[in-house]
């Protein structure tokens, strides 16, 4: 059973095919700057990588070329082994609890749903538009970001507004990386034998949100109506006073959708450090001695420590606290920073196991009250797997 998982975004499609009785990539790749001058692709298979520059109008020209690609350089004899389609989608809202077969009425609300994720949902719409083009009658499952947070009760996903704000116009916490949230929650699950397992999954990369995770079900989650709350990330603020926007508002001249844009786009480790949105730049500068890197570092373990602890709360203690996403799964220093301040908590780490990246470690000593892992996240795997259940189930 082969299936294709699909992230499109409105000027990028990366793919990966799987071999669903392995749970093995075939082959993976990137369609770049489509409808932009200067557009390429890269597929990697059998440990080769084929990069091109081609013209690419748009996703269909995306799509079309890929599915030619995987002919052409004998990773697939013809198109009918692809069995399903699997596409990441971003909103749901309120809606979509689970994946679910792509109809019409899926895309409609996409459509609908796109003030919520102006440059995520019409992206979606395009790729899934592009497959059902190129390979008619090949069923695509679509996998929300959203969907596992709805099992958030209403004291968590509310905000203290006006109710009416909730009722009128759906503001409410919706959460994001769901899909990696619900790998992580799904491999702890397999890796540690416990009832009623109580997780903490941090995921943080460039994007970063952390989730308490009780029993397999999301009670909460640090991102909110949109990405932009919770931990500080790479350019995003994270949550902060909202009387900043109307202030800064008033001092720069600026409207709010600017204001917006400089949390979302020029805050984070960005802002702070004043130099870079990478945690590798920003540690490396740090150990220099840069005072705005060391600042930067720092608050953003503070702003994890932070989320952590409160969710330690929630979840009336914690049994596992996994790191996941690119910081998560490879800087060495930024886990022992955040595991020193967890030593209330009784987290102890081993320094040495701590000295890994990218694979499934358990880095807590043996005496630790919490266990701490390691997990290199899969959202396309979680994807591949979701269209097979659908498959199936046919
Ligand atoms: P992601 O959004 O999950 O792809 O994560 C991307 C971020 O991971 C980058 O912006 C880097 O800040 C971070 N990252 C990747 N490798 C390392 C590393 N070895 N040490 C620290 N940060 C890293």
């Amino acid at each position: 059973m082969k299936i294709i998982s699909i992230n499109a975004g409105s000027s990028s499609l990366k793919f990966s095919l799987f071999d669903m009785d392995t749970e093995s990539v075939i082959a993976s790749g990137l369609f770049e700057r489509i409808g932009i001058e200067g557009s390429c692709y890269t597929i990697k298979c059998r440990g080769e990588k084929v990069e091109q520059e081609v013209e690419l109008v748009d996703h269909s020209d995306a799509v079309r070329i890929l599915l030619e690609k995987l002919i052409d350089l004998n990773i697939i004899e013809s198109l009918d082994e692809i069995d399903g389609v699997g596409h990441r989608l971003v909103h749901g809202k309120d809606k979509y609890s689970s994946s679910v077969v792509i109809t019409d009425e899926v895309i409609e609300d996409l459509d609908k749903f796109k003030e919520f994720a102006p440059l995520h949902n019409p992206a979606n719409i395009l790729g899934i538009s592009a497959f059902r083009e190129a390979l008619p009658g090949v069923t695509m499952v679509g996998v929300f970001d959203t969907a596992f947070h709805q099992t958030m009760d209403e004291t968590s996903y509310l905000y203290p507004v006006p109710y009416s704000w909730y009722e009128k116009y759906g503001v409410r916490k919706y959460g994001f990386h769901g899909t990696s949230h619900r790998y992580i929650s799904d491999t702890t699950a397999k890796l540690v034998d416990k009832e009623n397992l109580r997780l903490i999954s941090c995921h943080i990369g460039n994007g970063g949100s952390i989730s308490a995770v009780l029993d397999g079900k999301c009670v909460d989650t640090s991102m909110g109506l949109t990405p932009l709350a919770g931990i500080m990330m790479g350019t995003r603020s994270g949550d902060i006073d909202p009387s900043i926007i109307t202030y800064v508002m008033e001092k720069e001249g600026k409207n709010a959708s600017e204001v917006i844009d400089d949390l979302n786009k020029r805050s984070g480790l960005l802002g702070l450090s004043e130099y870079s949105h990478d945690m590798r730049d920003v540690l490396a500068r740090a150990d220099e001695g840069d005072e705005n890197c060391i600042l930067a570092r720092d608050k953003y373990v503070r702003s994890i420590v932070n989320y952590i602890g409160q969710y330690h709360l929630l979840l009336g203690g914690v049994d596992v606290i996994v790191f996941t996403a690119g910081v998560g799964e490879n800087s060495t220093p930024i886990r022992k920073l955040v595991c020193e301040k967890l030593l209330p908590l009784g987290v102890k780490i081993d320094l040495e196991k701590n000295n890994i990246r990218g694979e499934i470690t358990k880095i807590s000593t043996e005496d630790s009250k919490v266990q701490v892992y390691v997990i290199p996240t899969d959202e396309e795997l979680m994807i591949a797997r979701d269209t097979l259940l659908k498959l199936e189930a046919r």
